[in-house]
């Protein structure tokens, strides 16, 4: 979790920490709204886009994708001494154990909290209000939701489905306006497992109503912060009043059962969904036949007890059985009339990014064909790229949202072509042979070197050279082996490098010439040898010179003799 701060409305709620980031697509593939622009193998996530669904925080392996916090706000209002309300979502029940869950009402009084309350208490409104929309539009479909990412996956993508939308206010924001209507001058906070609640807190139907909203890991940042443990503070009760069944919000069917929607409509289809896929494809489907049915999407799978921010690891249906199992146990009493909300309704503007550029046919084409894509049968649409198409890929790079190098066959394929060329212009020979020594290939210098042409390929290598080298590399257990050749026939002097392919069952062969460089080395013996001759030549001379002189000098000429052979073994060696 980072340190940080929701402020403006055009700053995403989700971002990436790009220092963390390693360009692995998986959250372009998990996206549900295309909102991640691959720039400099960088996933960056687009405000205008993003849903807040916090689906890629969940996927992403190197914890690179994180949200804005507000704890830090929440501690300067609480240090301000500020009246603070805080509502905890109905999640919280597979987030704490059971005995944190007894102590948390006092923990969260502690922090300085007047109101500790349960979400609960208010999505019974929500329910009633909902079930009311229902009986009124029965011969229409109606969407009927607490969950904001499935609010905004409508607003951004499937804007006319927006008149479908319950004009409801979720609980949270009923929960506040009740708050504040009875609390006047307090301030509400909201705590749960949420992303996308954090972007509701911002959406003009929230008003002034909503003063922070922090996930239950903030919560504990705030317990750690001030020093609370959990396990120093006492049993005791939230100040709030709830229906049982409201408890069951969080998970698939929660609201429709809350508000009796299923027992009370039997002459509608009733469907609760969860999970983005599922939702997109239920959806897709009333876009093409519109018809009279009750749709609860949660845009997480299984619901908010697998929300974005929830311990990761958990097993979700375990969780929902938390849920089931608490609201069994505490079922609580109907919230009375007088603390409901005078104001239950809320309206879902279309998102301003939603209406997206569209590209002709030619443009496309003309970026498929720049990956290789020149005909449909080229498109392979395997999805390595994080989009479903490579149709889908061209149009997100028309959108400047994605790389052409994105598309990874096309990349492969260039690597393999640079390879090649690589090889081709190589000034070593190279050699690529079977398990049976047969030619596979070779590369212009190799067919210079042993004056030879492509078409031996398939011959053994013997044809060409002493294959002793590679038939010991075969039957023995060393993967390389580094040999000096000469290859007399060819006039060929090489350092022979051999090494095996075992995936491949194959044996390269590389051959650096080094004839050249062998007869420089000849050459320079040739030199000293004749340095060495000349030498002698002068000490023959030197002594028959000292002679005549001893003769006429009568003088001893051993110590010369002496140093002119010292200097003919220098020059030797
Ligand atoms: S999932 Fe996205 S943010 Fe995370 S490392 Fe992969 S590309 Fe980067
Ligand atoms: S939070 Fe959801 S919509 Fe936003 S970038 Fe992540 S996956 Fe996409
Ligand atoms: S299902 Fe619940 S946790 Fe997930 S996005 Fe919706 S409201 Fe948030």
């Amino acid at each position: 979790m980072k340190t940080n701060q929701l402020q403006a409305e055009n700053i995403s709620v989700v971002y990436t920490s790009k220092a963390l980031c390693r360009d692995c697509y998986r959250c372009v593939r998990v996206c549900p709204v295309n909102a991640i622009r691959m720039k400099d193998g960088q996933a960056n996530v687009v405000a205008e886009r993003c849903i807040s669904c916090g689906t890629c925080i969940t996927v992403c392996p190197q914890n690179a994708k994180t949200y804005r916090t507000e704890y830090g706000k929440v501690l300067q209002m609480l240090e301000d001494k500020e009246r603070l309300a805080i509502s905890l979502a109905p999640s919280f029940v597979s987030y704490y154990s059971e005995w944190e869950r007894s102590r948390i009402p006092s923990a969260l009084r502690m922090l300085g909290f007047s109101i500790a309350a349960e979400t609960a208490s208010a999505a019974w409104h929500t329910a009633m209000a909902t079930a009311e929309h229902v009986r009124l539009n029965s011969d229409k479909p109606v969407i009927c939701t607490a969950c904001p990412a499935a609010v905004n996956y409508i607003r951004s993508t499937m804007l006319d489905l927006i008149p479908y939308l319950a004009p409801v206010a979720s609980p949270m924001l009923m929960h506040a306006r009740q708050i504040k209507a009875a609390n006047p001058g307090i301030r509400f906070v909201f705590a749960g497992p949420c992303t996308a609640k954090k972007d509701e807190e911002r959406w003009k139907t929230a008003g002034q109503n909503i003063d922070a909203v922090i996930t239950f890991e903030e919560l504990d940042e705030l317990f750690r912060l001030r020093n609370i443990s959990l396990q120093s503070c006492e049993e005791s009760t939230f100040d709030s009043t709830v229906n049982g069944l409201a408890r069951l919000f969080p998970v698939e069917g929660g609201l429709l059962k809350t508000g009796e929607i299923v027992e009370s409509q039997f002459d509608q289809e009733i469907l609760s969904l969860s999970g983005a896929e599922e939702i997109a494809e239920v959806l897709e489907d009333l876009r093409k036949h519109p018809k009279p049915c009750v749709i609860e999407p949660l845009f997480c799978r299984n619901g908010c007890t697998n929300g974005p921010v929830m311990h990761r690891g958990s097993n979700s249906f375990e969780t929902r059985r938390l849920v089931l199992e608490y609201a069994q146990q505490h079922p609580g009493s109907d919230a009375t009339d007088e603390i409901i909300a005078k104001d239950t309704n809320a309206y879902f503007p279309p998102f301003s990014e939603s209406k997206r550029p569209v590209f002709s046919e030619e443009k496309i084409r003309e970026v498929l064909g720049k990956t290789g894509k020149l005909i449909p049968s080229d498109e392979l649409n395997c999805t390595a790229c994080g989009y479903k198409t490579c149709r889908d890929r061209a149009i997100a790079v028309l959108e400047d949202m994605a790389e052409p190098e994105m598309c990874m066959p096309y990349m492969r394929r260039l690597a393999e072509q640079k390879a090649d060329t690589i090889i081709e212009r190589d000034p070593n020979g190279f050699v690529l042979l079977n398990s049976n020594l047969e030619i596979i290939r070779m590369n212009q210098a190799f067919k210079a070197m042993f004056t030879c042409s492509d078409s031996l390929a398939g011959r053994k290598i013997s044809y060409l050279i002493d294959p002793r080298q590679f038939e010991l590399l075969i039957s023995g257990k060393d993967d390389t082996s580094r040999e000096f050749n000469h290859y007399p026939n060819y006039n060929l002097m090489c350092h022979t490098i051999a090494y095996k392919l075992p995936e491949e069952d194959q044996i390269v062969g590389l051959f650096i010439d080094v004839t050249e460089s062998k007869s420089s080395k000849d050459k320079l013996i040739e030199l000293r040898s004749e340095t060495v001759q000349h030498a002698q030549e002068l000490i023959d001379h030197q002594i028959a010179m000292a002679q005549e002189l001893a003769r006429f000098l009568g003088e001893n000429t051993a110590r010369g003799e002496v140093l002119m052979k010292n200097l003919i073994d220098s020059i030797k060696k």
